[in-house]
């Protein structure tokens, strides 16, 4: 496969002794650099003669050099959050490095690593850096997570800091308060979460940040500010709990096993594609679902609360339809937290505290959460009717049958009960073999049709669903393929797919009826370019 003509590596079509040269261009930011560090990691461990040159951004010289075995060339300045200096675009010159060096010795170097993820990375839920390690035939199961070289000397830096503020391992909290304005939370939001840490778990907080954010005088709190990236690692991997932003110490964080909550405010960008994988993470996106403008403190707080008895109970919430952890919250109220899945399927759980009822925040319209409609025989509500129906899908069901979505405001009031969205809906029927074939919105009720075991080889219906605040209209396979994921998914994105199967040099033909997909979903500019440039593809095949 190649990338925007350059030959990408893949792990699969090579052998061990593989000695020819890899590039890797690591991302700008520090985020981009220890996720970076996880393929080069693996590929470095499966192919120990091949000569890995990695381009990187002086910023975090200290953490490249830790690598041992690579050849580093650094990047032109990239733009810098506190100064505010430096190019947006380092790469161009560090490609046509690369090109030149293709060109000299073809079938000896590749490019290993870059900003190539598959374009089906959203439909999968991915991250940035699975779908990504995914382009190159590198499946990453348990190692999913950010790689951060941490040196014994970081370590002892760590114990002797511990010591001298009185601190104690595994029982500290660690927050990281600094980023981009579009994705701060505010100084205040995170006293009063370190005054809530202090109170409820006895854990006193060290804040990882720069002077420029001001001390905070909170009881027990140590203001920790420009430590080396090897002293923050050394403090984190001791702690007992971290909370950050979408930003990179929350990825530094992910590579060490720490329970973890990362506050996300900027609605651009897609938490699932940029979050810290860790298992051991829950991801606050109260923004993304209501009308609040960034979570609450009390959100954030219960959040702590629920992972916290998670992880005494080592204990995980799973989608019952995907199997796969529900580790985004979503709203927090009277005692219970609501749990979402990519797939947009939540749930209400019960946090286990006491509720504190005079700082109940005041009530929040919820937009778009959905209610199950079927009738009370066959409802879906709860874990156990799922499995209920899985069983009995066979006798409780007609050979074809409607489902109804209400999009209701939907308060957190009872333990357990599921909120289906469309997709968690289309692939839990897919599962079961019921294709979609239909869609139907009627005041504000989103009516889905679904056919059991229909053949194959029967041309597909193309069904006309509500999708964000736009209408797709594809067929259930594709939809299945590229767009399941609706709770999150953008117009933009759309043209995404489409520029991400360019560069990759993906079927023309499929390229095409993306293309048109997306330009029907929005016609502007952006989508007729990509329709025009697809349709000249498909007609030149390639
Ligand atoms: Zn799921």
């Amino acid at each position: 496969m190649k990338w925007n003509g350059i030959p990408l590596f893949h792990v699969e079509a090579f052998s061990r002794d593989f000695s020819g040269r890899l590039y890797f261009f690591l991302g700008q930011g520090l985020g981009d650099h220890v996720n970076g560090f996880r393929v080069l990691h693996e590929v470095m461990s499966r192919f120990p003669e091949a000569i890995l040159v990695v381009y990187a951004d002086l910023r975090w010289e200290e953490l490249v050099r830790k690598i041992e075995g690579i050849e580093i060339r650094w990047y032109q300045k990239a733009m810098d959050v506190l100064s505010k200096t430096g190019t947006n675009n380092p790469y161009d010159l560090a490609y046509r490095e690369l090109r030149k060096d293709v060109a000299s010795f073809p079938g000896h170097v590749f490019l290993a690593y870059s900003h190539f993820p598959m374009p089906d990375r959203q439909a999968r839920n991915e991250t940035t850096l699975e779908s990504t390690a995914r382009s190159i035939g590198l499946v990453l199961r348990e190692t999913a997570r950010p790689f951060l070289p941490v040196l014994p000397s970081d370590l002892e830096w760590a114990q002797k800091y511990l010591i001298k503020h009185g601190l104690e391992k595994k029982c500290y909290a660690i927050i990281a308060p600094y980023s981009w304005p579009n994705k701060i939370w505010g100084k205040e939001n995170f006293q009063k979460l370190i005054d809530e840490i202090r109170e409820k778990w006895g854990f006193r907080t060290i804040v990882v940040s720069y002077p420029e954010i001001g001390l905070f005088d909170n009881k027990g709190a140590v203001c920790a500010f420009d430590l080396t990236l090897g002293q923050i690692s050394g403090l984190m991997s001791f702690a007992g709990l971290y909370v950050g932003l979408d930003s990179g110490p929350s990825q530094m964080a992910a590579s060490f096993h720490l329970p973890m909550v990362v506050i996300f405010i900027e609605n651009r960008t897609t938490p699932f594609e940029v979050r810290p994988l860790s298992p051991r993470a829950l991801y606050v996106v109260e923004s993304f679902f209501s009308d609040v403008p960034a979570p609450g403190v009390r959100t954030v707080c219960d959040a702590v609360a629920f992972l916290d008895s998670l992880s005494k109970n080592d204990d995980e919430v799973l989608c019952p339809v995907c199997h796969r952890g529900m580790n985004y919250v979503v709203e927090s109220k009277i005692g219970m937290v609501r749990l979402m899945r990519a797939c947009g399927l939540s749930v209400d759980m019960e946090l286990e505290r006491t509720s504190h009822p005079d700082d109940t925040p005041p009530s929040v319209p919820l937009k778009d959460s959905c209610t199950l409609l079927l009738d009370s025989e066959r409802d879906l509500g709860t874990f156990d009717r799922v499995s209920h129906f899985k069983e009995n899908l066979e006798r409780m069901m007609p050979d074809s049958f409607g489902v109804l979505l209400e999009k209701s405001k939907n308060p957190i009031k009872e333990a357990g009960r599921l909120k289906w969205s469309i997709d968690s809906l289309v692939t839990l029927m897919q599962a079961e073999k019921c294709n979609l074939t239909g869609c139907r919105v009627l005041s504000g009720k989103i009516h889905l049709f679904f056919e059991k075991n229909s053949s194959p080889r029967k041309k597909e219906k193309r069904v006309e669903l509500s999708w964000g605040k736009t209408l797709l209209s594809v067929s259930s396979t594709r939809y299945l393929r590229w767009y399941t994921y609706e709770m999150w998914g953008t117009p933009e994105s759309l043209v995404g797919i489409v520029k991400a199967q360019a560069e990759l040099g993906l079927d023309p033909r499929e390229r095409l009826i993306c293309a048109w997909v997306a330009f029907r979903a929005e016609k502007k500019l952006r989508s007729f370019r990509w329709l025009v440039k697809s349709a000249y593809s498909a007609l030149l095949g390639k």
